[in-house]
């Protein structure tokens, strides 16, 4: 089979990550996940204490420590999913906690930072086989990716499905601050000036406020499966 590029954009907590993992495992292909590689880099700031609790961040010294910054992706033998390292450090769990989450968006918009990031992703994705998710992936790290996805799902789903995923690991947020948080970095998403979040033209808009994980994991395999059909057709002259 023709391996092909999916890049999958949208708005925080839309469930991007779980539509492209089940999407990779069953094509068989790599799944990136750029989100988890700026929360890495958020995270080697916070440790070295280059954001303080007014959310100031120390860019000149980020940016000068970026080329001691060593991202990389391992299996998980449990989660049969891969996970994020930071200089070798296994730091998927707290990539996620929140207060990386609270600041990762304003980390993001840093230039520099973002030259690496989608440096290194082009490079992981260059031999297609790859379903990669994130902010800019459909218009800025592979603009050719023969399927774009653009998700998007009613904030009160949203919301309630980020709680549910932090209750599910022991953490209990009030859903008002959960709100607070996507709502925030939706804001800093959208408005900032390098690459920030929209939907590329060619993207398909897949709303999943009302769909089940299959619904969706269905609709895009739909997708792939006449991408190829099309693609192996002869030309017509
Ligand atoms: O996908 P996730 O919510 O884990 O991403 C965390 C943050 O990383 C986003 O809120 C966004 O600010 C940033 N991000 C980005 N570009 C990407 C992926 C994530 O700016 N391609």
């Amino acid at each position: 089979m023709q391996n092909i590029t999916i890049a999958i954009d949208g708005f925080s907590s839309c469930g991007k990550s779980t539509l492209a993992k089940a999407l990779a495992h069953k094509l068989n292909y790599k799944y990136i996940d750029t989100g988890a590689m700026y929360r890495a880099v958020t995270l080697y700031a916070i440790r070295h204490q280059w954001i303080d609790t007014e959310k100031n961040i120390n860019e000149t010294a980020l940016i000068q420590a970026l080329s001691e910054i060593e991202l990389g992706f391992v299996n998980n033998p449990e989660t049969h999913h891969s996970d994020i390292t930071l200089n070798g450090e296994n730091v998927e769990q707290e990539i996620r906690l929140m207060p990386v989450s609270s600041v990762v968006s304003k980390v993001s918009t840093i230039k520099e930072v973002r030259e690496k990031m989608v440096a290194l992703q082009r490079q992981m994705g260059k031999r297609k086989g790859v379903v990669m998710d994130g902010r800019d992936i459909g218009t800025n790290v592979f603009p050719k990716a023969e399927l774009k996805l653009f998700m998007t799902a009613d904030p009160e789903v949203r919301a309630r499905r980020r709680a549910d995923e932090y209750s599910s690991k022991g953490q209990y947020f009030s859903l008002d601050d959960i709100k607070h948080n996507l709502q925030q970095r939706d804001q800093e998403d959208l408005n900032r000036k390098e690459n920030p979040l929209i939907k590329a033209d060619d993207a398909v808009v897949l709303d999943n406020s009302d769909l089940s994980r299959e619904q969706q994991l269905e609709f895009v395999l739909k997708l792939v499966s006449d991408l190829l059909l099309i693609r192996r057709e002869p030309p017509l002259h």
